[in-house]
């Protein structure tokens, strides 16, 4: 190691930071409202920029608003360390999920250079663009570009709830350039880490400080739509109905029942939404539409459950005389964490006997997306009772600070 000085985090000036960002705000404290390219959000963005800035990292935008601040290392032309989150935030959220990976990479990035380390890797602090699906309807629209996981024609075809298209409001908001230039090319990056609050009870219920992030969860997303024939409640006799909703119901326990014969905790499946056509006391129900999310850290096993309530649409279909049409909207891989990266945070939490456990995230981030293109892993500091995307979502200080400074040393070690 090039680094003898230890390694100090502003504990104090974190904090101060995090009460600052959470000032740019649409909704009233404690909650945070900041949803991707409104006039807060920008003005939150201005504001995290020219805090890289004064820590003398280059910074640059891409086309969707992905904001990286580089510290540029000894080697520049080797590949990038990278670290970062999101800062946007859900209406009536918390100041921490995101913003904690965010202001905690920069001040990781300052304690080193406070430190006096010197990377042979540039280390890169990134701020993704709309991890929440609030405006646009999709998650984790910047690192699905970055990554190549959603091409810019598609993202291209976005809208907001007003019909506005995605070109309009990133062009609006100052982003010029074509979203074919936003894909990272191959390479670019020899490691990313996201520091996140746990957002579940886990790390506070066990009372561990620190978990490793080895596996994340991916979800499913499938529309089922039966149709069946309508009619009048008291004149169409049992034997002659084709009832679209018994139908239904065969198949939510069918989804429930293919979860649990997985035999691993990981698999859920969830039927969020049944809307029934036409939806009245005396008549039987002639079309169901279903809203199925199904997600896993196993794509074999997930996909098995995807088999499974294919294979109950057909059954269900001929056993009524229904039709059912089962849908793949959309199907995320889920991602394993990289062993050296993974070890690397091991190694941090050891040298400063910090306790940690490994985990999983059950949600989605955006290093799930950074995967396909980057070894990852990510580190998870506690959040108390696990609340998250609520006002009263809160970290402590001192976690906080311990996550940060275990992102530096890892950071400093995969970028030497
Ligand atoms: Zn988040």
């Amino acid at each position: 190691m090039n680094r003898r000085v230890e390694i100090h985090i502003n504990k104090d000036k974190l904090e101060s930071e995090l009460s600052e960002l959470a000032a740019f705000s649409d909704a009233e404290p404690p909650a945070v409202t900041r949803i991707v390219f409104t006039a807060t959000d920008l003005k939150a963005r201005a504001w995290i920029k020219t805090r890289c800035e004064d820590s003398g990292l280059a910074v640059r935008q891409d086309a969707i608003g992905n904001i990286f601040a580089r510290w540029t290392g000894v080697e520049p032309s080797a590949p990038t360390v990278g670290t970062g989150s999101h800062i946007d935030a859900i209406p009536n959220a918390g100041r921490y999920d995101g913003v904690v990976g965010v202001l905690g990479g920069l001040e990781a990035i300052r304690a080193l250079q406070e430190a006096g380390f010197r990377p042979r890797h540039s280390i890169e602090l990134l701020i993704f663009t709309s991890e929440e699906p609030t405006r646009f309807g999709i998650g984790c629209l910047g690192s699905r570009l970055l990554s190549g996981t959603l091409t810019a024609e598609a993202a291209r075809k976005l809208t907001d709830k007003d019909g506005t298209t995605l070109e309009e409001v990133r062009r609006k908001a100052g982003l010029d350039g074509e979203l074919e230039q936003v894909k990272l090319p191959p390479g670019y990056y020899k490691a990313f880490v996201e520091l996140h609050i746990e957002q579940g009870p886990i790390l506070e219920r066990e009372q561990v400080s620190l978990g490793i992030v080895e596996r994340i969860a991916a979800p499913a997303s499938l529309r089922v739509t039966v149709e069946g024939a309508g009619g009048h409640a008291g004149g169409v006799l049992m034997p002659d109905r084709r009832d679209a909703l018994c139908a239904a119901a065969e198949l939510i326990l069918a989804i429930e029942q293919a979860a649990q014969r997985s035999g691993a905790i990981d698999t859920v499946a969830t039927v969020g939404i049944c809307d029934v056509f036409p939806s009245a006391v005396n008549s039987i129900p002639a079309k169901v539409s279903l809203s199925v999310d199904i997600r896993d850290t196993s794509l074999p096993r997930r996909d098995a459950v995807i088999r499974a309530l294919e294979g109950a649409c057909r059954a269900a279909s001929a056993k009524r005389q229904v039709e059912i049409q089962c849908e793949l909207l959309n199907a995320d891989a889920p991602a394993e964490a990289a062993p050296a990266v993974v070890a690397a945070l091991r190694q941090a939490c050891e040298m400063h006997d910090f306790d940690f456990m490994p985990m999983t995230s059950r949600a989605y981030h955006d290093s799930l997306f950074v995967s396909r293109i980057a070894t990852m892993a990510m580190l998870f500091i506690p959040c108390r009772q696990g609340y998250s995307h609520r006002p009263d979502e809160y970290a402590s200080s001192t976690d906080i600070a311990r996550g940060a400074l275990v992102l530096a040393e890892a950071l400093a070690m995969l970028a030497e």
